[in-house]
């Protein structure tokens, strides 16, 4: 069982999330820039009392996630486009993750369907001790009865605290491998990606927006001077959050010698990049996401409080 403590932070934090994702589904529109809807996501959150968890990733079309605009991001939403918001909130470091797709294409309107479908059929599938398979199972059998693809290399994960992987994967298709139960008192995201391509994401080689700090001691020991400073304020500001360039600019209002300095790191591993991911076959993707509080045998969606049971 989660303490009374802990369940009302991920309540907060999914209150939060699900007001966040009404401010998001109305700022999206082509022509507005990508940094301005990152941006006002995150004023939001934070003015609803929530912190961010993670940099708010703005993936369009073929971009499937990790997509989040640097300073200065000249990017807008296209016209025709299809446009995802993943947004990230925490309260005390109890993560809510919920993601939306907006299209402005006629056309991709069915896949959007398919996959909120794929979503809310994979969360009613959802009982304290299902099978993470048997989730995914109901993912690929949505997406095919539409005759779209699962991106099979993309999957739901367990939440912690100040941990948005934490250890369990929920995979959007029915995996052979065994992937262990779903049980009460941990958190979930669960989060189809369904394509019009080939179903696989692959890495845009030098195109890193998104970067967690590591939590090997050794390395972070291996740091000194500007990059120590640097380090330290990650450490203190995210934790072991994910954050990016943005977050850091009220420190260094030199954005050149601030970008050198992230690289410095990556070399050294002492922080890791999430570079941006893109269907191989440069087809379309959608995604929807929610958070999921298994609690006794009360299956709740704290980020959509209409799925809850
Ligand atoms: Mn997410
Ligand atoms: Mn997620």
């Amino acid at each position: 069982m989660i303490d009374e403590e802990s369940l009302r932070a991920y309540l907060r934090a999914g209150e939060v999330a699900y007001r966040v994702k009404r401010v998001a589904e109305s700022m999206v529109k082509p022509g507005v820039r990508i940094l301005d809807i990152a941006e006002g996501v995150e004023n939001v959150i934070r003015g609803l009392g929530g912190k961010s968890a993670f940099p708010t990733n703005v993936s369009i079309n073929e971009i499937a996630a990790h997509r989040t605009p640097y300073i200065g991001d000249p990017s807008i939403v296209p016209e025709e486009s299809l446009v995802k918001v993943d947004i990230g909130v925490h309260v005390n470091g109890y993560i809510a993750d919920t993601a939306i797709t907006l299209t402005f294409n006629d056309k991709l309107i069915r896949l959007t369907e398919a996959t909120r479908e794929a979503l809310n059929r994979a969360l009613l599938s959802i009982t304290p001790g299902v099978q993470a398979n048997a989730v995914g199972r109901v993912v690929e059998a949505v997406a095919r009865n539409y005759g779209f693809n699962v991106i099979r290399n993309l999957s739901g994960h367990s939440l912690g605290r100040y941990l948005i992987h934490a250890g369990d994967t929920i995979p959007n298709h029915a995996s052979r491998i065994p992937m262990g139960k779903l049980v009460s008192g941990k958190a979930y995201a669960v989060e189809p990606f369904l394509t019009n391509g080939r179903g696989y994401v692959e890495e845009v080689k030098g195109f890193t927006q998104i970067y967690v700090l590591t939590t090997n001691v050794k390395s972070l020991k291996r740091v000194e001077g500007d990059e120590a400073q640097l380090v330290s304020s990650i450490s203190s500001r995210f934790r072991t959050l994910p954050f990016c360039e943005r977050w850091l600019k009220d420190e260094h209002a030199d954005v050149e010698g601030l970008r050198m300095l992230i690289q410095k790191l990556v070399r050294k591993s002492v922080i890791v990049g999430y570079p941006v991911l893109k269907e191989v076959s440069d087809g379309f993707v959608a995604q929807f996401e929610e958070t999921v509080l298994i609690h006794g045998n009360d299956v709740i969606v704290t980020t959509n409080p209409e799925l809850s049971r």
